[in-house]
């Protein structure tokens, strides 16, 4: 399990929850990081859903994910609107988990401005205050 924190640094959006992805969003209230897999072709289906995009199986499971990854892709916002005007700079991100799929994200607690490529970094989680919580990473030092 992960931290799950109250006082979130970044806007913590409400995620849509519908019969999909209600156990994803009760999961990250509790600082789970779930996935999907499908059971007849080992694909790991992101974003979770319950037909496998590639075999059409609907043979899928929720599975635990570490949590852990590398920073595949990132960029800087220096300028936004709304909720996010006042938290620029920030970092938007794909992140690659361990286990293969590559979610877009922020990288939060670190120098926005030594955030790079391949940087391994690992999940914590904003409280929505309504039952789920966003999933953001941070740097995890290579000490
Ligand atoms: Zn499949």
């Amino acid at each position: 399990m992960s931290e799950v924190r109250s006082e979130a640094v970044l806007p913590v959006p409400l995620p849509v929850v519908n019969p999909d992805t209600a156990e994803f969003w009760a999961a990250t209230a509790e600082g789970r990081l779930l996935g999907r897999r499908c059971a007849d072709c080992s694909s790991f289906i992101w974003y979770p859903r319950p037909i496998c995009p590639f075999c059409h199986s609907q043979n899928t499971a929720w599975e635990p994910l570490s949590g852990r990854g590398v920073i595949y892709s990132c960029t800087v916002v220096r300028r936004a609107g709304g909720d996010w005007k006042d938290v620029t700079p920030y970092v938007l991100a794909y992140v690659e988990l361990d286990e293969g799929p590559r979610m877009m994200t922020n990288i939060v607690d670190c120098d926005v401005e030594r955030v790079a490529i391949g940087d391994t970094v690992e999940v914590i989680f904003e409280d929505t205050g309504a039952g789920s919580a966003i999933p953001r990473f941070r740097p995890v030092s290579a000490s």
